[in-house]
């Protein structure tokens, strides 16, 4: 995922629970509204909430939007540490495989204040991502809440989702700040998230291009779907490359975001692979 995290508020903004299944009032059953909306593949019938990681998740990686930020976090190790590019690579590199972004490490290590870095890192080109039509069409006949979840900025977020066309669809957004500069994968990154948007993971869809970044959502209960980026800055995505099957924290598995959606709110079984979500 982003390696990234920024400044920005929490627009998390919604906290409201919608969607939630809450305790009914007595005699009320006949009065609940009828759900409308597409019939949606048996293992995603449950789920009212509709999580998305942004980088290399709500567009596809081949556009390079997010190698440009990775360039981008290089060029600034190495200007703030004084020292050669190769050498602010490897350290990047370093930091994200043990702190979980490169940003963390930066933090723990160097005790850098994150607001320059991620100014830094966030101003790149985003007229190489692509407005997707087909994806917001997906993501609208989605029932219930629609949140993204990102190491990076809000505002990167924002702009990003304004250009694929979704983010007037969504109903939140979780940064960096908004998580204590807790990145995922850890698990109090995951508590906060939850705990900010009011998120039962019962009924959550998690999607997401780093595997490791499932692990957490998977063992509280959310079902998990891994998107099959192109960019490889991990061992846990080289890994994946090689898989035979996914591992259990891995549900579903697909290349194309809005190819999977598609057919979900379609009722298509096809795209969707049938690993049914097991309890945590
Ligand atoms: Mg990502």
């Amino acid at each position: 995922m982003s390696n990234t995290g920024e400044s920005g508020s929490d627009a998390g903004g919604d906290d409201t629970g919608r969607g939630r299944s809450g305790p009914s009032a007595p005699g009320s059953v006949l009065a609940q509204p009828v759900p409308s909306g597409p019939r949606l593949p048996q293992p995603f019938t449950h789920i009212d909430t509709w999580v998305f990681d942004l980088d290399n998740t709500l567009y596809p990686s081949e556009c390079n939007l997010f190698a440009q930020v990775d360039v981008r976090m290089g060029e600034f190790i190495a200007g703030y540490l004084g020292v050669p590019y190769d050498y602010a690579r490897h350290l990047q590199k370093s930091y994200y495989r043990q702190f979980g972004t490169t940003l963390n490490g930066l933090m723990k290590v160097h005790g850098i204040s994150p607001g320059s870095f991620l100014d830094y890192v966030h101003d790149i080109d985003i007229s190489v991502v692509q407005e997707a039509p087909g994806l917001r069409s997906a993501i609208e006949r989605l029932p219930g809440r629609k949140l993204i979840f990102t190491n990076g900025t809000i505002a990167h977020a924002e702009r990003v989702a304004a250009k694929i066309g979704v983010l007037d669809l969504m109903d939140g957004i979780s940064d960096i700040v908004a998580t204590g500069y807790r990145p995922k994968p850890g698990a109090d990154a995951f508590d906060a998230f939850i705990d900010t948007h009011s998120v039962e993971p019962a009924s959550a869809a998690m999607f997401e291009d780093m595997p490791h970044n499932l692990e957490v959502p998977h063992a509280l209960g959310m079902t998990t779907v891994l998107i099959q980026s192109t960019f490889i800055d991990h061992p846990a995505q080289a890994a994946a490359r090689k898989w035979q099957s996914p591992p259990d924290h891995i549900h579903h598995m697909t290349p194309c975001l809005e190819r999977f959606l598609t057919e979900l709110v379609s009722g298509g079984p096809e795209q969707i692979t049938d690993r049914e979500p097991q309890s945590a």
